[in-house]
């Protein structure tokens, strides 16, 4: 894809397609990692002891103090650490005074709370631990300094990547342009859900992929392009192809299998496709192809609803994040306990919809009920696709198989992860 400058506000998501350097350093200053009293280790090596305090450093605006022997200045977390100190002790080690000057006499002094303290006062702090000597304080440049490479091209943009970001002061990045995604929908059956009656009245179906597959193109960081429903004839698919060629990944679904009408892989081949590969040894999505038509990759998913979200997991998702310029494609697998006996038919790699559980750390795996292709509900309820790898035809409870977890549906616990 090519390359295109976005904020930082629109790039989650993207991959980065350029060396992005720190334009300064953070923290820019020495900075406190505590409230408290910047000091010098070597003032309080034997405590109780008082020091003066000279002034305070606030997060945000910096005013040069120097902390000489004897003296402290109140600082607050984040705030610069002045010149002198290499200590910052945490205020609950301290207790902070202020003496009245102007009533203090004879050596007595008149002690005031601290909110107290005012311009004309002396204020003066006990510390009584020195166990921070020597610490809660942030080297300039700890996070990185200016001029260190923050993020490298293929560096994917994450939350924590755009803080990276915005704290070093790139307000926009080169990326990957998103590909924009068309999806033709072909099947005499299929209608919008707004034509719902001819549902109703027992005529049709409604074109349910030419809702979910936009979603999961722009759940996988596509843009997609409504490519419309078409009845299966060559010319009306013809036409639709050739409306939605505009894009840079045609996504078509439906007539792709080898039904009487079943147009898509004619049709494409009418309009000078490369069909590379037509059928995969996977269940569902058997009958999945893929081609390139003027330069224009083209993948046919099978119009079974199910069929159709499972191949794009497989196929469209790992095809849209090599377009967006990500190295690592395919969901890592993890391993599940399976919790009920499970078996298949055909030598075929299957891929069956699972609820996947946190059992006391343990990831368990149960089916969400029917495996049939047109039963779209098991696609809702599952949060992972089970593999049974090609000639794994039974399982017992208790086996130890592969999951991938399906986007947006991380698996989930009710427990607070300690
Ligand atoms: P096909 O791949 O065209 O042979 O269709 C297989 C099954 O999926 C048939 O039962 C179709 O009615 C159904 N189907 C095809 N396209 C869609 C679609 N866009 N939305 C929902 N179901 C579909
Ligand atoms: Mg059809």
């Amino acid at each position: 894809m090519p390359i295109e400058r976005c904020p930082l506000g629109a790039a989650m998501g993207r991959v980065i397609a350029e060396t992005v350097v720190a334009r300064a350093s953070v923290p820019p200053w020495r900075s406190a990692s505590m409230d408290g009293y910047a000091v010098r280790a070597r003032d309080i090596a034997t405590v109780p002891c008082t020091l003066h305090v000279v002034g305070e450093s606030v997060a945000g605006s910096a005013r040069p103090i120097e902390v000489t022997s004897g003296n402290a200045v109140r600082i607050m977390t984040g705030a610069s650490v002045p010149e002198g100190a290499d200590t910052v002790v945490r205020v609950e080690d301290t207790d902070e005074w202020t003496t009245d000057l102007a009533n203090a006499s004879g050596g007595d002094s008149a002690s005031t709370p601290r909110a107290a303290s005012t311009d004309a006062g002396r204020r003066s702090v006990q510390i009584r631990s020195s166990r921070d000597a020597g610490r809660n304080v942030r080297p300039l440049g700890e996070d990185f300094h200016a001029g260190d490479v923050l993020m490298t091209a293929s560096d994917c943009i994450t939350p924590a990547a755009i803080g990276v970001l915005a704290s070093g002061g790139i307000a926009t990045v080169a990326t990957y342009r998103a590909p924009m995604v068309s999806i033709v929908s072909s099947g005499d059956e299929l209608v919008r859900v707004e034509n719902f009656a001819a549902v109703v009245n027992g005529e049709k179906i409604v074109s349910s992929n030419s809702y979910a597959l936009p979603a999961l193109v722009r759940d996988a960081g596509g843009v997609p392009r409504d490519g419309g429903i078409t009845p299966d004839s060559p010319t009306a698919l013809r036409n639709a192809i050739n409306a939605a060629m505009a894009c840079d990944l045609l996504i078509t679904t439906g007539g792709v299998s080898v039904g009487e009408r079943d147009y898509t892989r004619a049709v494409m081949r009418d309009l000078g496709a490369d069909i590379k590969f037509w059928r995969a040894r996977i269940r569902p999505g058997g009958p999945i192809a893929f081609g390139v038509v003027d330069g224009l990759p083209w993948i046919g998913l099978p119009g079974n609803p199910v069929s159709a979200l499972v191949t794009f997991e497989l196929f469209v998702r790992p095809a849209i994040r090599k377009m967006l310029g990500e190295t690592l494609l395919f969901p890592a697998r993890q391993v599940v306990t399976l919790d009920e006996h499970v078996s298949v038919s055909g030598d075929l790699t299957h891929y069956l919809r699972v609820v996947v559980t946190d059992r006391d750390g343990i990831l368990h795996a149960r089916l969400t009920g029917t495996q049939s292709s047109g039963a779209l509900t098991s696609m809702l309820r599952a949060n992972a696709l089970l593999i049974l790898p090609e000639g794994k035809r039974e399982c017992e409870p208790g086996e130890l198989l592969h999951a991938i977890p399906l986007s947006g549906s991380t698996p989930r616990s009710s427990v607070f992860p300690v």
